[in-house]
């Protein structure tokens, strides 16, 4: 196992990084927000737009080079994130599962064969990872999940119900959480297991239709009597799943909260585009103090959410892995965009609430952040048991 070295990838050379940036900021510019309409309409990103996705590398981004990756740090993907995500966010979760959620736990605690295996297809998007922890009776609570594994002669039976998992229907590789037993106080032995579309007795069910984040695929996975060998089980040994879990979480978190940046740069730019061109008493309504106090307060939090999940990206690169620092931009993050696209739909008056503007859609979009990737009631539960215990001055 080898939690820091992921975290310490030495990155793109700065020249390098930046053109990279500026590639993706045109990419995101032309290609992206061009066709949020067709991807809202159609539930679907478009094929070709999928393609091109892989090819500029965003599903690279997180692994090293010997990977196939881009070798970024977390600072880097980072800023790229604040790019891309200006775009819809339907774009991001296309790739995050892959990039976040469950290559990070292959790097870490895979065999070598695992990695060998799946990594460099999962750089370049060839593979899209799906991350399969919730189930109906365990959400919060994921240690009480019911799915289980059984030995057989060959390697594990699989059983269970996984629910609200993202690209669940385009997946080509499972990583399931499942109870391989339990120790004598009755607490689940959680491991995970690496499971290819495909092999019966895994199926994923009709898409959800959701409030917002149309064009992301999210379903339940049956999981009946699915067999697998060995050399599905991560890492080659049983339990420890959870804590190979939280390594992926811990990085999709930090990648959330920075998507939320991007989310509300753009909330943010539409609010005050408009407010630039509405005229009500003869005026800009811009000019209002009521709607400057709004887009004042929008900025500042922007700032703070912004500086706080880089901060955070920046521990992250140099190690230990600041589970606290990421709970708390994740938490302030998601519930900064909120904030700004409430106000958003506000400053637009009656606009903000047209499907003719895309304010409403974005609206929708982020309301999610503050319930995946852990709720913000149990973000804020996590950061005060912690203060509690070792006090403010905490990991920043
Ligand atoms: C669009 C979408 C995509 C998702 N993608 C994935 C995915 O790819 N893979 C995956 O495994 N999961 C995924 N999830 C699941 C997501 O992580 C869970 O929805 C989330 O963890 C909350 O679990 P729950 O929905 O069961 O809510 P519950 O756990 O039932 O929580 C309901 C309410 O109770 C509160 N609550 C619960 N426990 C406590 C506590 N101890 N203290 C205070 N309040 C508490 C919560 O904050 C919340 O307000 C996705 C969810 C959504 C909506």
């Amino acid at each position: 196992m080898n939690t820091q070295a992921a975290s310490r990838q030495p990155g793109s050379e700065p020249d390098e990084f930046e053109a990279y940036l500026e590639k993706i900021r045109r990419f995101t510019r032309d290609v992206l927000i061009g066709h949020e309409d067709v991807v809202e309409a159609s539930d679907e990103i478009p094929a070709d737009v999928v393609d091109q996705m892989r090819d500029i590398g965003l599903f690279g981004i997180s692994l090293p080079k010997q990977w196939s990756g881009l070798e970024l740090t977390q600072e880097q993907q980072v800023r790229l994130t604040f790019e891309f995500t200006q775009a819809s966010a339907v774009y991001r979760s296309r790739f995050s599962t892959t990039i976040g959620l469950c290559s990070q736990m292959i790097l870490d605690y895979g065999t070598p064969a695992q990695k060998e295996t799946y990594l460099p297809r999962m750089a370049s998007g060839q593979v899209t990872a799906a991350f399969c922890l919730t189930e109906r009776n365990a959400g919060t609570d994921a240690g009480s999940l019911e799915t289980t594994a059984t030995r057989t002669p060959k390697g594990f039976k699989l059983n269970g119900i996984k629910r609200y998992i993202t690209n669940a229907p385009d997946a080509e590789l499972f990583v399931v959480m499942a109870a391989t037993g339990e120790d004598e106080n009755g607490k689940k032995d959680i491991s995970v297991f690496l499971i290819d579309a495909g092999t019966p007795g895994i199926t994923p069910g009709p898409r959800e239709r959701m409030m917002g984040q149309r064009g992301s695929h999210v379903s339940e996975i049956f999981i009946e009597d699915c067999e697998v060998g060995e050399d599905a089980l991560l890492g080659g040994k049983v339990g420890n799943g959870l804590k190979m879990a939280l390594r992926g979480i811990n990085h999709a978190r930090t990648h959330v909260a920075a998507t939320c940046v991007g989310q509300s740069t753009r909330i943010l730019s539409e609010a005050i585009a408009y407010a630039k061109e509405r005229e009500q008493f003869g005026q800009p309504i811009a000019d209002f103090q009521a709607l400057q106090t709004m887009i004042g307060e929008s900025r500042a939090e922007l700032a703070a959410a912004r500086a706080l999940t880089l901060e955070v990206a920046r521990k992250f690169d140099a190690g230990p892995i600041p589970h606290i620092d990421i709970a708390c931009a994740k938490m302030f993050a998601s519930e900064t965009v909120w904030r700004i696209a409430d106000r958003a739909v506000q400053i637009l008056g009656g606009m903000g609430y047209m499907e003719s503007h895309p304010i409403a859609r974005l609206f929708r979009d982020v309301r999610v952040f503050r319930i995946f990737e852990g709720t913000s009631q149990i973000q804020q539960l996590n950061i005060a048991k912690h203060a509690i215990k070792h006090g403010v001055s905490g990991q920043l």
